[in-house]
């Protein structure tokens, strides 16, 4: 089997509406599709979603990233040998997370198509057919706001993922407590500060935290905070994630060492790739600590790629970020994501097990002039 073309294609692509969180106002997203052929006519998708607050990929570097220096070194050789040709792909792209890991999905994707076997498959198998799901309550100023979408979702949902960090911390607290009396006690409820809080801003939220029953605290402090967010962790009070503080694997290693978080948010596209996640994961598990998987709000493919990464952990500390195609008005594949009782099914089709449905990507290509 030998590679024959990489080709990056550049989406348009809208959510259906403004998603606020940290200090992020998102409408649009620049995805970029991965496009891997070989030469008997197999072919393997990835997605990038570069997201600034992770990354100074763009939409057009990524594309050209793919096109001048991953291109040059896939093409011609074998996709089995996979973990040699990402390490090759190492020494060409620095510092590209985004761009990696879509390229690493395409691999991933196009090696299960050709061997028949889903990709979580070739990630050790799964543990799992089905991953619960988390809701995800954008951030606004307007309490009544927040509470009425956590009540929307709270009807297809367990757990909410609340956002805070980005206003007063009291009225921000107001907010989160809103939540709370709007869905009631039995839905969890954990919050991504996303290393917006100070160290005195934890201290006066803490109490609070716990009198709305925050189940989890995802980064609540900055990297630069971390003994502080170590000394939170040695009081265990409340769960804490890690997510902006990992995005190496080198970063997971140093999180199970320093102890900052009990948690370890495995986001594949942050972390360059369903590779680097799952031995992110293996180093969090192994030191004790657990896992969940993250994302940036992706579309179908990086989608699929969680799930199958989700599958294939052993545990679960939370529900997954894996229900970001509803977010969007486009969708690239011809199966639609569907949360059914919370959860989504792990696709068990060969590869990624989702369909790319071609005239619609031609479609959203956002080269085309029209
Ligand atoms: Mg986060």
């Amino acid at each position: 089997m030998k590679i024959q073309s990489v080709e990056a294609v550049p989406i348009a692509a809208s959510f259906r509406s403004t998603f606020r969180f940290g200090t992020t106002d998102r409408t649009t997203s620049p995805n970029v599709v991965v496009v891997v052929r070989t030469e008997d006519g197999v072919t393997g998708y990835g997605e990038a979603c570069p997201v600034p607050a992770f990354t100074s990929e763009t939409q057009a570097s990524i594309v050209e990233l793919v096109e001048s220096r991953v291109a040059p070194v896939l093409v011609g050789k074998d996709p089995e040998r996979r973990l040699p040709l990402l390490d090759e792909l190492g020494r060409a792209l620095r510092f590209a997370p985004f761009t990696t890991a879509a390229v690493d999905t395409a691999l991933l994707d196009l090696l299960g198509r050709a061997l028949g076997v889903p990709v979580h498959v070739l990630l050790g198998g799964g543990y799992r057919e089905r991953t619960e799901v988390h809701g995800s309550v954008g951030w606004d100023a307007d309490a009544g706001k927040v509470a009425d979408t956590a009540r929307e979702q709270a009807a297809s949902y367990r757990w909410l993922k609340l956002y805070a960090g980005r206003g007063e911390l009291d009225a921000d607290l107001d907010r989160l407590a809103a939540v709370r009396d709007a869905v009631g006690p039995d839905i969890g409820l954990f919050v991504d500060v996303n290393g917006m809080w100070t160290p005195s801003d934890l201290v006066r939220a803490l109490p609070r935290v716990e009198e709305i029953g925050l189940r989890m605290l995802e980064q609540p402090l900055p990297p630069a905070a971390a003994d502080f967010q170590r000394r939170l962790v040695g009081e265990l009070r409340v769960d804490v994630a890690a997510d902006e503080s990992v995005r190496t694997v080198t970063d997971a290693a140093a999180v199970a060492r320093d102890r900052t978080a009990t948690v370890v948010n495995l986001g594949h596209s942050k972390l360059g790739g369903p590779t680097a996640a799952l031995h992110a994961a293996h180093i969090a598990l192994g030191a004790g600590l657990e896992v969940m998987v993250g994302s940036v709000i992706e579309m179908e493919l990086a989608t699929a790629m969680g799930l199958h990464l989700a599958a294939a952990l052993p545990r679960l500390a939370y529900p997954s970020y894996l229900m970001g195609p509803l977010k969007y008005r486009e969708r690239l594949t011809e199966e639609p994501l569907e949360v059914i009782d919370g959860h989504v099914a792990v696709p068990q089709g060969p590869g990624l097990g989702v369909t790319v449905d071609e005239r619609e990507l031609a479609r959203l290509d956002a080269r085309r002039s029209s």
